[in-house]
């Protein structure tokens, strides 16, 4: 019964409407400890933090959680910014970044890896098995078939379509309001462990082997257990060059609640930044006490949040 009421209310969310008691819609409510919850960034974070709802509401780690949950995204032909139907390079090649990190600070990481369809999970592996943190390129993709990974063909038609539409113009593309939508997700579970994820395929008709934000940690990705955590979506370069999601995590260690540390970060990014109106760049934070927020700079910027069985798209405030 509770799963269906779940279930029901997930599709009503997904279109805007709620039989649920709604969360508080405040970017910066107060709140004792509200676990488990997950949140992830933009519309397509519904279907990922469905996925990760189910890991954890069954008492599950949030690693486990937001590995799952991002899954769903970079399975959707849809989401053409992730994973399997993902825009190409510059040059036709589907190619991945993607990092994770759990309550413990392990990470890992890859980036500029092509034909496998989980980049999320090969990053698990390369935390898990091996020493390091990042692999990148056709070692990656090496490591990934070492450790059972199927090569696929990541190009769907309709992205294929997108990119010989894109040469007849050979415009340098922007991350603008259109042209972004990876999955950063930040989960807790009922243990009060932290962990996050991020994936993408990057910003679309890149230069073959440009690395966004998302595969760095500090960048696209940072969590501390006894503070909480932080990732990002759009310019991955403007948000390296400030070590984004790092920073978040440093400013409410210091006190700042998840909102304020995403808009100090972005006001950081408008500071120092002189085109900062030709691109976007949104954070999410999560704080360990369940509170979360978000900042963008451009307007547009949306992630979906799933607490208490109710699983709900909200609307970051912005700079501009
Ligand atoms: N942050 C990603 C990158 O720069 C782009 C995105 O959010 O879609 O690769």
């Amino acid at each position: 019964m509770e799963r269906r009421k779940f279930l029901s209310n997930t599709l009503l969310t997904s279109l805007g409407l709620s039989l649920l008691p709604s969360i508080n819609n405040s970017d910066s409510f107060a709140s004792t400890s509200r676990k488990p919850i997950v949140m992830s960034t933009w519309n397509h974070g519904l279907a990922a933090n469905d996925a990760a709802w189910v890991v954890l509401s069954a008492g599950g780690r949030a690693l486990d959680a937001v590995e799952q949950g991002v899954r769903v995204s970079e399975a959707d032909p849809k989401v053409s910014s992730v994973g399997y139907g993902g825009a190409p390079d510059r040059d036709g090649n589907v190619t991945l970044d993607a990092c994770i990190m759990d309550e413990e600070g392990n990470c890992g990481s890859v980036a500029f890896l092509e034909k496998i369809m989980h980049p999320i999970s090969v990053a698990r592996k390369v935390m898990e098995k091996t020493p390091y943190v990042m692999l990148t390129g056709d070692g990656a993709l090496q490591f990934a078939l070492a450790n059972g990974f199927k090569e696929e063909n990541l190009l769907t038609e309709e992205a294929k379509k997108a990119w010989l539409d894109w040469k007849k113009k050979q415009t340098e593309l922007k991350i603008d309001k259109d042209h972004h939508d990876t999955i950063g997700m930040l989960a807790i579970d009922i243990k009060g462990n932290i962990s996050g994820a991020c994936t993408t395929s990057g910003l679309a008709y890149k230069m073959r082997g440009r690395v966004g934000d998302s595969p760095i940690i500090g960048a696209g990705l940072f969590l501390d257990n006894e503070v909480g955590g932080a990732c990002a979506t759009g310019k991955g370069e403007a948000v390296i060059k400030i070590a984004g999601s790092a920073m978040i995590v440093e400013l409410m260690r210091n006190g700042k609640t998840p909102k304020e540390a995403c808009k100090i970060a972005i006001e950081r990014i408008a500071k120092k930044q002189k085109d900062c109106k030709d691109f976007q760049v949104g954070f999410l934070a999560l704080n360990k006490s369940g509170e979360y927020g978000s900042y963008s700079l451009q307007k547009g910027f949306d992630y979906a949040v799933c607490f208490d069985k109710i699983n709900k798209i909200y609307k970051s405030e912005s700079f501009a």
